[in-house]
């Protein structure tokens, strides 16, 4: 099983990728969550990636590129992944392409959850996550048991530094003109899935279900 999950900032992937993993046994690769660990680990990979981000911009494709096919290369891989936010421009999908061609392998599933923007720009204000474990919340949609504690670990509930102020509108305005042509290029190979990403959680996951089931 080798799927793609798309979407828009606060379409909610992260959310779906971890129903996803506790339901079919492949690793869950996100760029954003790797970016983040560099970061907060002060690596070069961190320092170059966090001018970027910050202001809401992709990381380079030159970079970006590098550590997934680092990734994909790793044993557990084999039996298949499920990428998350990663590809995010044509370049990037180009990239993978062939690097999976390499190896015999292919993107079976790009599953595209679309979300309006006024309820992405809701989830994002509202999204909080665990600094320990990662897991992620709502201030009003999921909201932990008890205010700025994780329910998984008893971590410290934070918010993402890009999910505050301009970084929000820029990133929208990013996915708009740099990822939004992915929907055709993975139409075109006949891979294209779109998920309703507007209806409860369990809802959306449903459909993403069947979709794997039918891989
Ligand atoms: P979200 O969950 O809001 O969609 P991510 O956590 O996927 O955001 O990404 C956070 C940031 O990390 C992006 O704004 C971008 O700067 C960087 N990033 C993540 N994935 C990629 C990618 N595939 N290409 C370039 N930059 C990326
Ligand atoms: P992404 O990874 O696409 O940026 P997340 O999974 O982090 O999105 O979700 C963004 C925010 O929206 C989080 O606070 C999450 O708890 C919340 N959320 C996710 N899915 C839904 C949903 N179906 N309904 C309401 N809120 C949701
Ligand atoms: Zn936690």
């Amino acid at each position: 099983m080798n799927v793609i999950l798309m979407g828009p900032p606060g379409a909610g992937k992260g959310t779906q990728a971890d129903l996803i993993k506790a339901n079919f046994p492949i690793p869950h690769i996100s760029t954003g969550d790797m970016f983040r660990d560099a970061v907060s680990k002060g690596t070069d990979l961190g320092k170059e990636a966090k001018k970027y981000m910050d202001s809401g911009q992709l990381v380079p494709d030159e970079v970006t590129i590098g550590i997934v096919e680092e990734r994909l290369a790793q044993d557990d891989c084999k039996k298949g992944f499920l990428l998350d936010g990663f590809p995010r421009t044509v370049k990037q999908a180009e990239a993978l392409d062939r690097a999976l061609a390499q190896i015999g392998k292919k993107v079976e599933a790009a599953i595209d959850i679309y979300v309006p923007e006024d309820v992405l720009v809701e989830r994002i204000s509202g999204r909080i996550s665990c600094k320990n474990c990662k897991a992620v919340y709502h201030l009003t949609f999921n909201p932990p048991a008890k205010a700025g504690v994780c329910d998984k670990c008893g971590g410290e509930l934070v918010q993402r530094s890009d999910d505050q102020g301009e970084a929000v509108k820029k990133r929208l305005e990013v996915y708009a003109e740099q990822t939004n042509p992915l929907i055709e290029y993975y139409e075109k190979q006949g891979t294209l899935h779109r998920i309703d990403g507007n209806r409860n959680t369990m809802e959306v996951f449903a459909d993403i279900k069947k979709v794997m089931e039918s891989l």
